[in-house]
């Protein structure tokens, strides 16, 4: 950012009093503005042994398959910022059933969130989002042209899982391409402590 969007002013990039890290900070009026990752979440849309594909029709990406996912708005849960992704992306009304994966893309700054769901109806369309929305078995999956290796995981996962007779875990994944030593995936069932 080059001005404050509070009086105008050029701002400053420098780390506040008491803080550890650069912020852009109005000279003039002291505002403070601060970056932080951006939340985004979705779903994985489930009828009968299959799942839902958005094909993508925005950039990035664009023509890539994935699952239907987005920024989280102000004003509503991780839930329903999936849910209503799910919406606008395939049309697809689901039913949330839990949290799935949980990753941090820390070279993006982006937290992206996946709730395995089931779909109400096998009823879904394209979108201006999405070119093509269809219901893939496993066997189908487009592996090569998937949009995103986030939505890849989420799939491979499942499927694992499923095979291995059907008890969902929760995924905490970091990612982390300038750190790759930091990267993981802890599967979570039960605690104990
Ligand atoms: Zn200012």
């Amino acid at each position: 950012m080059k001005f404050c969007s509070e009086c105008a002013t050029p701002v400053e990039f420098k780390i506040p009093a008491g803080d550890h890290l650069p912020r852009h900070i109005c000279p003039a009026c002291e505002t403070i503005f601060y970056s932080n990752p951006r939340i985004i979440a979705g779903c994985l849309p489930i009828w009968e042994d299959k799942v839902l594909l958005c094909r993508r029709n925005i950039e990035p990406r664009f023509g890539y398959w994935t699952l239907p996912a987005g920024f989280m708005e102000n004003g509503e849960t991780t839930e329903q910022a999936a849910m209503r992704e799910t919406w606008e992306e395939a049309e697809a009304d689901v039913e949330v059933i839990s949290l799935y994966t949980h990753t941090s893309i820390v070279h993006v700054n982006q937290l992206q969130l996946f709730y395995l769901a089931k779909l109400r109806a096998p009823s879904f369309a394209p979108t201006s989002e999405s070119s093509e929305v269809a219901l893939f078995s496993e066997s189908e999956i487009p592996w090569d042209e998937l949009a995103f290796p986030t939505v890849t995981n989420a799939l491979k996962l499942f499927f694992k899982e499923r095979a291995e007779g059907g008890k969902f875990g929760f995924h905490r994944i970091d990612l982390d391409r300038n750190n790759p030593e930091n990267n993981r995936s802890v599967t979570q069932t039960e605690s104990q402590f």
